[in-house]
């Protein structure tokens, strides 16, 4: 009988493995799982682990597969095991203002329907369309509005998980405070999937600022761009998205894009804020002036929300456009010191040119996190775009950064995380790996060198 066959025994949704499982959005290659388990509760969560201690077969959870790491692939194959289906928003409590979720709703179904209700959920990666609130959870996803309002971790209360042994554990709380014990809710946040299989989670709600004011600020070069950053922050405004797109970003997005960009610039800063009163349009402009400061040749404000909406459907195309400039790209999101942000872009360029390859870089430019992309077209390129990864990854670490400032380490960095972490560091964290996972059978090989 095939593995997928055993599992239907069970009573479980399984299915044979079909090309979409065995990728996510790394490019990091096809892992097809020997089988898929669509779980549709607890229970199926439960079944699937003891089978897998059982069995001694690894398996991997599994949300919109957005993920740019690689976590969600089946490496070493074993079972995909899917959330998908549990998808429901169990409750919103005005009162309380927190809501519960099911591990697979999608995030942008959320934020519509708490919304609805005047409140708000502020973590907004660019996949909001189609990642899960459990994959958020498990990369600890941030997003363009982390800048002001923190990232996933930052709203996570309290979570249910089934983990390896196949025990259950609900940790944290409802109340927005508590300190009893060890953290477990937020060691489950960011452990990509290799502690346990969130089932369950309680997030904290805030209310829906009333005004939202968006700009665009368009300069010659993408230098003069992450000065605005700089100057922004230095006149003491704190906007919630601070986005930068370099020149070949721009000229990705040229001709797709619904929010089209003058012909002369080379870099532009996408500023928002927002809040309740009047104050929202003073800072905006302030931040206007600010980047006039930095040497923009024009700054743009959202007349309406339907120009808001297509400055936002452009930023959120970028990552697909890409490949107009090159078919291929390797893409970094490595973070650094907000003042060492000019420093970074131009490393950057320094080492594309050194190793002939053309570079972009776009992101959440506000807390330093940007998307480094070495696009090529030949395995020859390839090659060399792997090597000039390495320095960029390097240099981030130098300038007191990260390899990962939200995709996670998964398998796509893994090789990397003991330049940044120390080996004591790595070997604490593999004993606390051992503790929830004895047997090594939950989501194998991620993560650790
Ligand atoms: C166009 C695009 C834009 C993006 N923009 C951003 C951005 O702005 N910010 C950002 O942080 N990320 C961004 N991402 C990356 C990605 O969307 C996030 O990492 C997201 O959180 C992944 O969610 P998912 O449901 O797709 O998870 P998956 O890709 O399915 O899985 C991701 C990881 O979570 C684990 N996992 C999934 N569900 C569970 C569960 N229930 N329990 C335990 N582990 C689980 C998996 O094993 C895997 O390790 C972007 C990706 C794309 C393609």
């Amino acid at each position: 009988m095939s593995l997928a066959g055993e599992l239907k025994a069970l009573d479980l949704d399984a299915q044979e493995p079909t090309e979409a499982y065995a990728r996510d959005e790394s490019g990091t290659g096809d892992y097809p799982p020997q089988a898929v388990v669509l779980a549709h509760s607890v229970l199926d969560v439960q079944k699937v682990l003891r089978f897998s201690k059982h069995r001694k077969i690894p398996v991997v959870p599994r949300g919109g597969g957005s993920g740019k790491s690689g976590g969600a692939l089946a490496e070493r194959g074993g079972i995909v095991l899917s959330l998908e289906k549990m998808n429901r928003i169990v409750e919103i409590s005005r009162p309380d203002m927190v809501c519960v979720v099911e591990p697979g709703v999608i995030l942008q179904d959320l934020q519509v329907a708490v919304e609805e209700q005047g409140l708000f959920y502020p973590p907004d990666p660019n996949s909001q369309a189609w990642c899960t609130l459990g994959g958020n959870l498990a990369h600890n996803a941030g997003g363009p509005r982390a800048l002001k309002y923190g990232v996933t971790r930052d709203y996570v209360l309290g979570v249910e998980a089934v983990l390896p042994t196949g025990e259950f554990i609900h940790a944290g709380h409802r109340s927005w405070k508590g300190v009893a014990g060890y953290d477990i809710t937020q060691l489950l946040v960011g452990s990509e999937g290799t502690l346990g299989v969130i089932t369950q989670a309680t997030l904290k709600l805030i209310p829906l600022p009333r005004r939202v004011a968006t700009m665009l600020a368009f300069f010659p070069d993408e230098a003069k761009a992450a000065l605005g950053v700089q100057k922004i922050f230095g006149a003491g405004l704190l906007p919630r998205t601070c986005e930068l797109m370099d020149g070949p970003t721009m000229r990705a997005l040229k001709g797709k894009a619904p929010f089209q960009f003058p012909d002369e610039v080379g870099g532009a800063l996408i500023v928002e804020h927002d809040g309740n009163g009047d104050g929202v349009m003073e800072d905006l402009a302030q931040s206007g002036e600010m980047c006039m400061e930095a040497g923009a040749i024009d700054v743009v404000a959202a007349q309406d929300e339907s120009q808001r909406r297509r400055i936002w459907e452009t930023r959120r195309m970028i990552s697909v456009a890409m490949s107009s400039i090159r078919p291929h790209k390797i893409s970094e999101d490595v973070a650094v010191p907000r003042g060492r942000l000019v420093d970074l872009i131009n490393a950057v360029r320094e080492i594309g040119a050194r190793y002939s390859l053309e570079t972009a870089c776009y992101g959440h430019a506000g807390d330093g996190n940007m998307h480094v992309n070495l696009l090529f077209a030949s395995a020859e390129e390839r090659v060399r775009g792997q090597k000039a990864v390495d320095e960029v990854i390097q240099t981030a670490i130098d300038f007191g950064g990260t390899i990962t400032g939200e995709h996670g380490v998964g398998l796509a960095k893994r090789a990397f995380l003991a330049r940044e972490q120390g080996p004591d560091l790595i070997a604490l964290q593999k004993r606390v790996k051992r503790a929830f996972d004895p047997e090594d059978l939950l989501n194998p090989g991620k993560i650790f060198p």
